[in-house]
């Protein structure tokens, strides 16, 4: 496309054809607009705020707004339709009959400003051009009006500078370099330092940049300027910034930007001018305050570019009592009239206030509570409203601590990558999981961020001691970013750009080398990376407000919430949090412990079934203490454990490091144990090694080649549940089988374990109710899941290996190329963060039909990691899922997300989330 296309009078062939009676334009202007804020899809949230605020009598500067359909059309053919520019012009006349003023006349110039406004709010990512129909002419007729030549030469010269840089692309350096010169020449430490002579002087040399560059001169005809600069705001909608903030925030590619055109008013005309934003409460805290930053004698991209440091806004009391007073009581009034928070961009002109925009502002999950539990008290809104005003993927906020944004935190950014478990992390940096326990100290005093390529079940130990982990490979599902999820500790994942040199314990990313000890810290929440050591903000996890937001959202709850914990540390975590059993326990993680994986090698390693029995015997007693201290956690609440499931190879080490280990004894000494033990041990892992190991001898498969293996986590498991309850306490235990693929494995397994519970039950003389169930996480498990359901009594969904085997992507590996398909729009979003609803979503919609039409008891869950994310959950609750389980620090998410859905339904809410 281009954005340079200046409609012309004859008819081309490919001319887009207008649908037949579009409104294209909507003006507003002294007290009436054709549009209200309903309009959003069309006029774009600024174009709707600005009809709605003028048609409440407030000063707004008068224009109209080009809608979002003209915008289509500019995409789908490059230009706009000839009605669009008709529209225009009528609409620009009659901005300029209000005004008194014709756009760049010579004598009496209309000024106007030209803004993007997309329906969902992209802050910063597309253009907008100021002090548009100034040229040679007009900016003497503007010297004159305002008596200030200096402000006249001073709003050319920008002029020229963004429609340059955004229409015609010339670098923005190429500017700058001129102007910073001229203020090197001139000694001027401030740009306001420059005098008119001065800009005037920039103003020559800017044409000859901007003729050198765009091969034109720049235009002088005003009409000519205002079609290009609304075309080239069509066609920001489609730069890469823009394009990338919509992946990010799942924004459609298809719905365009809409044209703000609006007379200009100027906060730079001296010292009773200036411009601001303010917020009706505290965006960070919701504390009911005012607030909000501004900047006397300046235009708006002054405050964003950081060049001055704004004022707080109570300083406008002091400087223009009369404006202050009427900005906030025009402020309560929008957030009265809007019932929410409202941020705000304002300027005034000669000591007169006008609004420029009010939109529902951004707030942190803390914020969001104490707003919305606020405006219930003050009547504003209902308690049914407040359970949407909260986003329950942002109360992760309330349960981590968080990074302190500072001024300069920015510009410490090393890098970012994927936000794989939330919260904040600050520590030396160490390369190893042994150095992270030794850096860490034994009261674990110090803190330490673990930096690997990837982390593996090995690293657990020093997973454990870090303050958070940082990985250059591997996605959401990635075992760093699972593991640590469920220890609810922060973790950057996949962050590519790093790369980590374990032997020389040192990192280098964009060419910073960092090393062993150096300081770093992770916001997991958003998967920036910064040198150097940040401050923090604590967690508040029981927030009181947070709790009564919930009482009023979970009597709409229809889905259960339960957890994935594996030990009783995290079991009592996620109950405190709320959970309402185990949908998840995975059973090996007990196995990676210190003192336990020497037996499960022996067991692994064991050369007959006699051998593989007796160290399996010597692993059932810690088994069983497991499920003892899980069971006492999650008393009158069902606990599900699955049977073994990764492939065996993962507990024993590395085939290379091995090799390497042999070679060095091999060159030193010839005949020892331990060679002999390393080399039966290379023996045994090149015996285990598979070319797929996620399709490979895993889930129900082992159990099937090693029956041993069920039997005894099925006798672990009924041992715990009746010593348990013989001690009062109440058991429901939920046998799960992993990676069923048809009845004929369910069933093999199911017979084991039911064999196994009357032997311990005949043996302890006590029963308890049992369940036995299965995983769902292959296709051809929907598929069959009729006939899987007439042996299994649940079904839970195991989203992160059923999106793997759907879509053949490898959970581990697909950051390679997924932000190649993000960027591409081949797919929206990560399908292991947010459900793919069409593929995965199908299939599970539909094995629970058939599974329930074939067994109606059937109890169906999910434990994949969409358990915790809120429009996955969302759709679950569509399909009627009994629960959802996901990692504790996600329970109240969950919790929040299941009563929103089912209260949406209830209440036939469109949609009341604040975004
Ligand atoms: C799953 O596949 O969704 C699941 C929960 O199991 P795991 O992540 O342990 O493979
Ligand atoms: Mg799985």
């Amino acid at each position: 496309m281009d954005a340079t296309a200046v409609p012309e009078t004859t008819t081309r062939p490919r001319e887009p054809s207008a649908a037949a009676g579009t409104k294209y334009v909507y003006f507003f202007g002294s007290g009436r607009a054709d549009g209200n804020k309903e309009m959003k899809a069309e006029l774009g949230g600024k174009g709707a705020g600005l009809a709605e605020m003028t048609n409440a009598g407030l000063p707004v500067p008068p224009g109209f707004t080009i809608q979002t359909e003209a915008c289509r059309e500019y995409m789908r053919a490059g230009r706009v339709s000839a009605e669009v520019d008709r529209q225009m012009l009528d609409a620009l006349h009659r901005l300029e009959d209000l005004e008194g003023r014709k756009l760049g006349d010579a004598a009496s110039p209309l000024l106007v400003s030209v803004r993007s406004g997309a329906q969902a709010s992209m802050p910063g990512m597309m253009d907008t051009i100021l002090n548009l129909g100034l040229n040679d002419e007009s900016v003497l007729a503007l010297a004159r009006r305002s008596d200030n030549p200096r402000f006249a030469y001073d709003s050319y010269r920008r002029l020229m500078q963004m429609f340059g840089s955004i229409v015609m692309e010339v670098p923005k350096q190429a500017f700058e370099e001129i102007f910073e010169a001229k203020k090197k020449k001139r000694r001027a430490k401030l740009d306001t330092d420059l005098d008119a002579q001065a800009l005037q002087e920039i103003v020559t040399a800017y044409k000859k940049v901007y003729r050198k560059h765009a091969r034109r001169d720049f235009p002088q005809s005003p009409l000519e300027q205002l079609t290009l600069a609304r075309n080239a705001v069509f066609h920001s909608w489609d730069n890469d910034r823009a394009r990338h903030y919509r992946r990010m925030n799942q924004i459609s590619d298809d719905l365009g930007t809409a044209v703000n055109v609006q007379a200009m008013v100027f906060g730079n005309l001296g010292e009773t001018s200036g411009t601001g934003v303010s917020f009706t409460r505290n965006p960070s805290t919701g504390a009911k305050e005012f607030y909000g930053e501004f900047l006397m004698n300046a235009q708006g991209e002054d405050v964003v570019a950081g060049i001055r440091t704004p004022l707080h806004i109570s300083e406008m009391k002091k400087i223009l009592p009369g404006v202050y007073e009427q900005l906030r009581e025009i402020t309560q009034r929008l957030e009265k009239h809007y019932r929410d928070m409202q941020d705000m961009e304002f300027t005034v002109m000669e000591g007169r206030l006008y609004m420029l925009q009010t939109r529902n502002g951004k707030r942190t999950g803390m914020a969001a509570v104490r707003i919305a539990l606020d405006m219930v008290e003050e009547g504003l809104i209902t308690p049914d409203e407040a359970i949407f005003r909260v986003d329950p993927g942002q109360l992760y906020d309330l349960l981590m601590p968080r990074l302190k944004e500072e001024k300069d935190t920015e510009s410490k950014l090393l890098t970012t990558g994927l936000p794989a478990s939330p919260g904040a992390a600050v520590g030396h940096l160490v390369f190893s999981a042994d150095d992270a326990v030794a850096m860490a100290g034994p009261a674990k005093k110090t803190p330490v961020v673990l930096v690997r390529a990837e982390t593996t079940p090995e690293d657990i130990h020093g997973m454990e001691v870090a303050a958070g982990i940082l990985t250059a490979r591997g996605g959401m599902t990635s075992h760093a970013a699972v593991v640590t999820r469920g220890m609810g500790k922060c973790c950057v994942a996949g962050a590519g750009e790093i790369h980590v040199d374990e032997k020389s314990r040192s990192m280098t990313v964009r060419g910073v080398v960092l090393r062993e000890g150096d300081w770093i810290s992770l916001d997991g929440g958003t998967g920036r990376v910064f040198r150097g050591k940040l401050d923090t903000v604590p967690a508040s996890p029981d927030d009181p407000g947070l709790m009564k937001i919930l009482s009023w959202a979970e009597p709409y709850r229809k889905m259960g919430v339960r957890a994935n914990a594996d030990i009783p540390r995290d079991a009592r975590q996620a109950r405190a949090f709320g959970a309402e059993g185990i949908g998840l326990c995975r059973t090996e993680h007990m196995f990676f412990a210190e003192d336990r994986i020497p037996h499960m090698r022996a067991m692994i390693l064991a050369q007959n079934e006699k051998e593989r029995r007796r160290e399996l015997a010597k692993l059932l007693p810690m088994q069983r203490a497991d499920f003892i201290g899980v069971f006492e956690a999650m008393d009158g609440f069902p606990v599900t454990i699955r049977l073994l499931d990764p492939p065996l190879h993962e507990f024993l080490p590395r085939r290379e490091e091995l090799m390497v280990e042999i070679a060095r004894l091999e060159m030193r000494r010839r005949k020892s144990g331990k060679l002999a033990d390393l080399r039966r041990l290379l023996a045994r892992v090149e015996d285990l090694h598979e070319f797929n190991p996620m399709l490979g001898h895993r889930g129900c498969r082992l159990g099937i080649t090693y029956p041993e293996i069920s039997e005894m986590q099925a006798r672990a498991i009924f041992e715990a549940a009746v010593a348990v309850a013989r001690k009062g306490a109440k058991v429901h235990p939920e046998v799960m089988i992993p990676l069923v693929g048809g009845p004929k494995e369910m069933a093999h397994q199911k017979k084991i374990i039911q064999r196994v519970a009357e032997e311990v039950f005949a043996e302890k003389k006590q029963r308890v109710d049992y369940m036995v169930g299965t995983m769902i996480e292959l296709p051809r498990a929907c598929l069959l899941a009729d006939d899987i359901a007439e042996e299994a009594e649940f079904f839970s969904f195991g989203t992160n290996d059923l999106t793997q085997t759907t879509y053949g992507f490898s959970r581990d590996d697909i950051n390679r190329f997924l932000p190649s398909y993000v960027e591409q729009g081949i797919v929206k979003q990560d399908p292991f963060g947010a459900l793919d609803r069409k593929g995965v979503g199908q299939l599970v919609r539909w094995a629970t039909e058939r599974g329930r039409a074939a067994n109606p008891k059937l109890k169906v869950g999910i434990c994949g990691e969409h358990g915790g994310e809120p429009s996955s959950i969302e759709f679950f609750h569509s399909v009627g899922l009994n629960y959802v389980s996901c990692s504790p620090f996600r329970v109240l998410t969950a919790r929040l997300a299941a009563a929103q859905a089912a209260a949406r339904d209830k209440l036939k809410m469109e949609t009341g989330r604040t975004k």
